[in-house]
């Protein structure tokens, strides 16, 4: 089904509140790694929006490599972002991280993301496919493309095609970077399939002064969005400060995407 022998124009999927991805719909998820406090999450998503985002992104369930760092705030984060959602139209993100959830997740937010680490948990992707809810479907870490396409696969045989792929970089032998952006994905994904596909520099590069030339390459190669993580203050954020853009540095960058999208 994910295949574009199956389906020859682009697939659009609608995550509410009139935003769109896929086709000429360019999306732009952006927010903090994991979601703090209400207040800081408010503030940050009118300055996302403003600088042209047009959903809002933020952890609440967190898969982090060591279990005595922050694990996020759980369903409380799920109503923070509720709340800013309410203050500013922005549809929100998050990643569930197993089905117990899932009921809590179709609830409270418009995108279930699906991290690099859970791409091959096929109960969960099963389960999502059980659902309509639009997900977000991060590629596994040493993933193929082929096997990323294939966890799609799982999602939209249950009857769920609102399943958009985001490339967040893969583990190579390079330590220079955190992950190596795989920009190739872009193009190879858009001649196999029909699904949007969008980029995550931020995981990718692991490190913040990379983010904007990234993000700019995908959108030259054809990405349909961009997920980028946003921080008022990124060097005291509870988890991925480092790869954190700055409010201020995320308009910079956005007015430049602006004319990229334009020229494109
Ligand atoms: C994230 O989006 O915060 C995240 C943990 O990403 P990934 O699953 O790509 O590592
Ligand atoms: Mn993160």
């Amino acid at each position: 089904k994910a295949n574009r022998s199956f389906q020859e124009d682009d697939s659009v999927i609608d995550i509410g509140n009139g935003v769109k991805v896929g086709a000429e719909n360019f999306m732009v998820c952006a927010g903090p790694c994991s979601v703090e406090d209400l207040d800081s999450t408010v503030e940050l998503a009118i300055k996302l929006k403003d600088a042209g985002a047009n959903s809002l992104r933020g952890g609440a369930f967190k898969p982090r490599t060591s279990p005595y760092s922050f694990q996020g705030l759980g369903v409380e984060g799920l109503k923070i972002l509720n709340e800013a959602k309410k203050e500013t139209g922005l549809p929100i993100v998050s990643e569930l991280m197993g089905t117990d959830h899932l009921d809590t997740f179709v609830d409270m937010v418009d995108v279930i993301q699906i991290g690099a680490r859970n791409m091959q948990n096929f109960d969960l992707l099963k389960a999502l496919g059980q659902t309509n809810k639009p997900v977000y479907l991060k590629r596994g870490m040493s993933a193929t493309i082929q096997e990323w396409l294939m966890s799609a696969e799982y999602i939209m045989a249950g009857g769920n095609n609102n399943v958009v792929l985001v490339e967040r970089g893969i583990r190579t032998f390079e330590t220079a970077t955190r992950n190596t952006l795989d920009i190739q994905a872009v193009p190879v994904v858009q001649k196999e399939s029909h699904l949007p596909i969008i980029v995550d520099p931020s995981h990718a590069a692991g490190v913040r002064y990379l983010i904007p030339s990234m993000a700019k390459a995908a959108v030259m190669a054809g990405a349909n969005g961009l997920q980028i993580e946003v921080h008022e203050d990124p060097e005291n954020a509870w988890s991925d400060g480092q790869q954190c853009l700055t409010p201020a540095e995320f308009k910079e960058l956005m007015d430049t995407i602006k004319m990229l999208l334009e020229i494109e």
